[in-house]
């Protein structure tokens, strides 16, 4: 596949517009009879640092905005706790439309709906892609190579992995889902201290 790099912002704009219009028509799962908006991604489309969390839910589902509820309170509190903003990151999730009752992806979901963000990855050519949870986890780790090193959110998280995305160097640190903070508080500082990685690279 072509690797295209330095591609100028407009058309950065453009190319993620036309993932938009295409997920926006997208039936390749059943999810898109359940879900009302489709949550394709947001932020600053020339991004150093790309966070994937899973799928979005009720709110998310309703505004179409990413990490827009209680996770998302606890993202912009990370994010603020290393001085970035959500406009500094680009933000989306490895699955664009919400699981009914807000069950886990099913495989065969997470298979259809990747390569819209594989092309997101592609186009907005993060340095620094985290995953958040271990859906993210798991994909990304398959996908790029990491198979052999996957043991468990617990252990792999906050770890720096050198990955090739479309043949670019990216540095790849899995993180917990910032929802764990909601029903186990300690987990913030857990959270805070594998945040405080991602100021090495600004
Ligand atoms: N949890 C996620 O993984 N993604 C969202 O967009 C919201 C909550």
């Amino acid at each position: 596949m072509a690797v295209i790099y330095n591609m100028g912002l407009k058309e950065k704009d453009k190319k993620l517009k036309q993932i938009k219009d295409q997920v926006l028509k997208c039936k390749s799962c059943p999810l898109y009879k359940t879900r009302k908006l489709p949550v394709i991604g947001q932020g600053n489309h020339g991004a150093d640092i790309l966070f994937i969390g899973e799928a979005p839910g009720k709110n998310e589902d309703e505004t179409g905005i990413p990490f827009c509820g209680r996770a998302g309170n606890i993202l912009n509190e990370l994010l603020e706790y290393i001085n970035l903003k959500r406009k500094d990151v680009y933000i989306c999730n490895i699955i664009k439309c919400r699981p009914p009752q807000n069950r886990d992806p099913k495989p065969e979901e997470i298979k259809k709906c990747t390569p819209y963000l594989e092309k997101q990855l592609k186009i907005i050519e993060p340095k620094i892609i985290c995953s958040l949870g271990r859906f993210a986890m798991t994909f990304l780790m398959n996908k790029y190579g990491l198979k052999n090193e996957l043991k468990s959110i617990s252990k792999d998280h906050g770890n720096k992995y050198d990955i090739k995305v479309f043949s670019k160097d990216t540095i790849f640190i899995p993180m917990y889902h910032p929802a764990v903070a909601t029903y186990n508080p300690n987990m913030k500082d857990v959270l805070k201290k594998d945040f405080k990685l991602l100021q090495k690279y600004e």
